[in-house]
Formats: structure tokens, sequence, C-alpha cells
């Protein structure tokens, strides 16, 4: 790829989008993230503002000294002892960058500049100002070849003004100048437009690369980042699951994933390795605890998930009906058809053949009908419920053994022991059997396989509540495994969670036996 076509992809969210996240990372934390970014393959990864904080410059040197395939980056003011901070914070990167600028929208320099030491008038502050911005960039050159400059508030700048400020931090030897829309502000034509124009209009504008920074509060960060690429910047500053200040910054899995799925449109490509984007977002949920709505793009629960019948339909047949980009393209489990009322015959009919049922098309309709009622109340129906229906419509299973009684005698101290009579069919008399274990449910277990002389392996158990409250009624779940492999599910309901375990257990066996004597 020619460095003409190669977008840089500048990733904040250890500064940007920490800063605003309800949760602080620690040190350790924002090296693993970092770790993880670089793995991602980000270009730039922004470690956070070094004067800010004792705990910022302390994550600012520790991955500058482990992470050495990507540039790391400290935000400084245009301030020497900022600028100083982040240099020293920096010193063992292998490859390090600063990033400073400063406001230079008429309203930033005459509400930040106010005293009168950096000028009387407007027009005198501003001058002061690009002083400041190319003391700022010469100060950081000390430290550091690789330096960006930040045109705060661009967006409402004078534009002349902004041209002459990005000609002067160049002069002085800027290597980035990064265009922020600060506000969220922007609209696509015109940011891109006002990116145009900067490289139109400043003379020395292909010495550095243009990047944009764009934020969300009117939900268009990324389109504004992409309208910004497509007027020639080469750099996007993004977040991963675009947190950030406010309604945060723009998004990197779609910024980049916009890149590379419309590579047609703009000719152009990152050096990220999409495969690692959802891992990346889970990480980034996980530990700043800020989770990731379903319908968002990329990495949403949903952004895979298909349920309208007529898609579900087309999704079967060929993916590429109703997918533009494969979920194992960016490290997403696979796609997923969503079981709802709207499903459709042929979208249930697949699922049954996934979980290994073979219905005929009478059967198939007797379930779809009761299907549809349940999908009418519950909006999304899982898999164990398809299983429920068809073992409870069409697979009525005779009920071999019965568990007719059980004790369970457990405590602190004690060694669990339980006695199960187990009523067997075509025999007077009940099978009684007792047995220890390690717990109370695994004794019981031990004594049902006892009593009905089969031991099938334990594949899974889950138990849940199905009802809240005091009496809550809980609902276990089994899953055993017959000499062969067939997996069977037994499921068992109570007020006790042990006889809802044992009940499940007897359950799963019954159909193993009912299916196998067949
Ligand atoms: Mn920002």
């Amino acid at each position: 790829m020619s460095a003409q076509e190669k977008v840089i992809v500048f990733d904040t969210t250890l500064r940007d989008g920490e800063q605003a996240a309800g949760t602080r990372l620690g040190v350790r934390e924002k090296l693993e993230l970092a770790t993880q970014l670089a793995r991602l393959g980000v270009d730039v990864i922004e470690a956070g503002f070094p004067i800010s904080s004792p705990q910022d410059f302390e994550a600012v040197k520790l991955i500058s000294q482990e992470i050495t395939t990507a540039t790391i980056c400290a935000l400084s003011r245009a301030v020497e002892k900022d600028i100083d901070s982040a240099g020293t914070a920096l010193k063992k990167a292998k490859k390090s960058r600063i990033h400073t600028g400063l406001g230079i929208s008429d309203i930033h320099i005459a509400s930040k500049f106010k005293d009168d030491k950096y000028g009387k008038t407007l027009e005198a502050k501003k001058e002061k100002a690009i002083d400041m911005g190319i003391k700022a960039v010469k100060r950081a050159k000390q430290y550091t070849d690789d330096v960006e400059f930040y045109c705060e508030d661009s967006g409402r700048a004078d534009k002349d003004y902004l041209y002459r400020v990005v000609e002067a931090v160049i002069d002085a030897g800027a290597t980035t100048v990064n265009i922020p829309d600060t506000t969220g502000y922007a609209i696509p034509q015109q940011f891109g437009q006002l990116i145009a124009n900067i490289i139109a209009n400043v003379p020395n504008a292909k010495k550095a690369i243009i990047s944009v920074h764009c934020h969300d509060d009117l939900g268009m960060s990324v389109a504004n980042t992409l309208a910004g690429v497509a007027a020639g910047a080469r750099q996007i500053e993004c977040t991963i699951n675009g947190i950030g200040e406010r309604a945060g910054n723009a998004s990197l899995e779609e910024a980049v994933m916009a890149i590379k799925t419309r590579r047609d449109f703009f000719g152009l490509d990152t050096r990220i390795n999409a495969k690692e984007l959802y891992r990346t977002s889970r990480m980034v949920a996980e530990m700043l605890a800020m989770s990731v709505p379903p319908n968002k793009a990329i990495v949403g629960a949903n952004a895979f998930a298909h349920s309208s019948g007529i898609h579900v339909d087309g999704f079967l047949k060929n993916p590429l009906t109703y997918e533009i980009i494969r979920p194992e393209d960016v490290g997403s489990p696979k796609s997923a058809v969503v079981l709802t009322a709207r499903t459709g015959r042929h979208g249930l009919k697949h699922r049954l053949t996934e979980l290994g049922y073979e219905v005929s098309d009478v059967e198939l309709e007797t379930i779809y009908q009761r299907f549809l009622h349940i999908a009418d109340k519950k909006t999304e129906v899982f898999d164990e419920d398809v299983a429920a229906l068809v073992n409870d419509e069409i697979r009525t299973i005779e009920h071999i053994f019965e568990l007719e009684y059980l004790h369970v005698a457990c405590g602190t101290g004690t060694l669990p022991t339980a006695s199960v009579k187990i009523k067997i069919k075509g025999k007077s008399e009940p099978q009684t059997a007792a047995a220890c274990g390690d717990g109370p449910i695994d004794a019981a277990y031990e004594a049902i396989r006892i009593a009905t002389g089969l031991s099938p392996k334990l594949d899974n158990y889950s138990i849940k509540a199905v009802t809240g409250g005091k009496e809550a009624l809980g609902e276990a779940t089994v899953k055993i495994l017959d000499e062969k492999g067939v997996r069977f599910t037994g499921r068992g309901i109570s007020t006790d969670i042990i006889e809802a375990s044992a009940k499940a257990y007897v359950d799963a066996i019954n159909r193993m036996t009912a299916t196998n004597k067949k």
C-alpha cells in the first residue's frame, strides 16, 4: 500500500475515551488495552495526557516501554511544562509522538487568552497564539521528530487565520496537523470542504498528514471522518465503540470497516486487522463498564442477526443477500437467525435441523403453529424452547422411570447423602438406592444411576429461576450423552432446586431410554 493509499489509524480510546467513561482504568489495565490495540494494528496509540495526573504519566511511561509495534502518543497543551512532561513520559518509546496544540477559533482565543499579557486586542491575541503554537512544536521537536499539532475548534475558526496557523506549525516542524470537530457541530459535506480547502490553500500542506478528529454530538462523527478522508485527510482519530467526551468520538470499527467495505469508493486502506475488532470492542466494553448497544454497527449483538421472514429466507439461501460484511471478518460470532414471530417456516426448519431434529412437513406445521403462539408471548424464542416444543409435541415419550421419593441430607461438616425410590414401568416394586457425593445433587444423581441401572455421561447442567420472589420456581436443565455420544436434554421444575435437578436427570434418562428402545 503506498503512502497515498494508506489511512493512518490513530486510536484515542485511552485518552479521549477513558477521560469520559464513568470508570477510571488502572495503569496495568491501560497497558492490557494498549497491547490489544497494538494487536488490532492501530498505527498510533494516544496513551494519555501525562501532565494531567501522576497516574496518566505512569500509564504513558509504562505503555512506552512495553509496546513497540505502534507509535505511542501523549497529549499536551501548547505549554512548556505539558510538553516536557509528555516528552519525559515517552522517553523509552521506540516510536513516540507528542500531540500539542491550542484553540484557534475567535471564541476560544478571546475566552482562553483573556489576560492582557496575550495582547490587548483580539488581533494581537491571535498573533500571540500563532507564536505559542510555533514555540510548542519546536519544544516538542526536542523530544521527538514526530509532532502532531491540533487546531482546536477549527470548524468555527476564521478560515484565513486557520490556513495561517496550519502553515506556521508545519514550517515549525509539525508532521501531522489535526483538524478536530471538537464540538461535533460539523456536517459531512461542509467538513469535507474544510479539509479540501486546507489542502488547497495552505502552501506547505503536502508536507504534513492532515488528520480528522470528530465528535458525535449530532451522530455524524463517522460520516464527518469519512468526508474528511474523501477530501484528502490521511489520519483518522477514533475510539473503540465510539466512546469519548459527551456523545463520544468517531467509532474506530465503523470508520475502518467503511473504508474497507467501500474500497470501491475510497480506494484506500488501513493496517487494521479487522478480525480483532470484536474482541477489542468486548474488552473496552467490559473494562470501562460501558456496554455496547445491541444495534451498534459492526460489533453490536444484533449486527449480524436476522429475524424477518423475508430476510431469513434470503440469508439462508445466500448470506450476501442481506449481509455486506461477514461476521467472521470482524471476529464476531457467526451470523444468527433470531427466532421471532416473523421468522417463518423456513427459518424454523433450519434451526430444527441445526439442533438435530428431522421433522416431516406435517410435523413442521404443527410445531410452527405452537411456535407462533410462544413467539407472540416471548419476543425471542430460544433453542431450548424449540427443543421443548419438539419433545412435547412430536416426540411424546413414554416415562419408564418415575421419581417417587427423594431425600437428601447435607450441611456443613456432613457427607452429602441421597436416597431415592424410582418407580419402573412394568415392575410392581420401586427400586431404592442410596449414595454419597461431592454435593447434594451429585449424591442424588449417583443414587438415580444405581436405581435405574444406567450411567449416562453428564454433559451439562444448569439451573435458573423461572419466577421471582420467595416462591421462585427453579428450572433445571440437564444434558446427558449416551454411549454413542448422542445428547439428550431433560428438564425439571420445582421450588426445591435439588428436586428440580433430580427430576431433570430422570427426564433426560427417560428420553434416552425411549429413543434407544426404538
Ligand atoms: Mn476530542
